[in-house]
């Protein structure tokens, strides 16, 4: 049985990996879909597509998960009535989703697919808000991901982005 795991991963957080060691329990494969992977450079949404699939293939490569998983990047359609087939077209036949999002989890589920909410684990930090409201105010956020996430957003000058997003126009 193949499984899917949505998200925004805005970043990939401890959280999330807790989720697919767990869902790796019950399922042979499991596909991680980068959801909105064409925003970036926002706020809400500072990191890109590709920087998030570094995020989840080196989180996951230092956990040991290098096999059994996929990870695909999936575009917004700006159609919500046909997004499930646009998600289905760019990824591997999946049996079961798994998403703690209500819109996520309506689409799938007027089309006759299994959703489940994962349990979330310490929520209060676990969290994409909370971890890019640190990553602003300036930190503790680095004990909240994964080494390998602390590694690209350095690469990347994340948090210099970040800070720059989020002062607007002001001249
Ligand atoms: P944001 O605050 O930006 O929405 P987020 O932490 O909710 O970030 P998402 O990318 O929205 O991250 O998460 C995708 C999915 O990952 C969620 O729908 C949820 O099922 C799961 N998830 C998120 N945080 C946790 C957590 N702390 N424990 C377990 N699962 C989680
Ligand atoms: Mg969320």
């Amino acid at each position: 049985m193949r499984g899917l795991l949505i998200g925004r991963f805005q970043p990939f957080h401890n959280g999330h990996l807790y989720v697919v060691k767990e869902i790796l329990k019950e399922v042979d494969e499991l596909v991680i879909a980068i959801g909105s992977s064409q925003r970036s450079h926002t706020v809400e949404n500072p990191f890109t597509g590709g920087e998030r699939l570094m995020m989840i293939a080196k989180s996951l490569a230092e956990n040991g998960v290098v096999k059994r998983r996929y990870i695909i990047p999936i575009p917004d359609m700006d159609n919500n009535s046909i997004w499930v087939s646009h998600v289905r077209s760019l990824t591997p036949p999946f049996e079961k989703v798994y998403s703690g999002n209500t819109l996520v989890k309506r689409l799938f589920l007027e089309v006759g697919v299994k959703v489940t909410t994962p349990p979330l684990y310490n929520r209060e930090e676990y969290s994409g808000t909370e971890i890019r409201a640190r990553i602003l105010k300036g930190g503790p956020w680095e004990g909240l991901v994964p080494k390998a996430v602390v590694e690209v957003i350095r690469e990347v000058d994340g948090v210099r982005r970040m800070r720059d997003l989020s002062k607007g126009d002001k001249i």
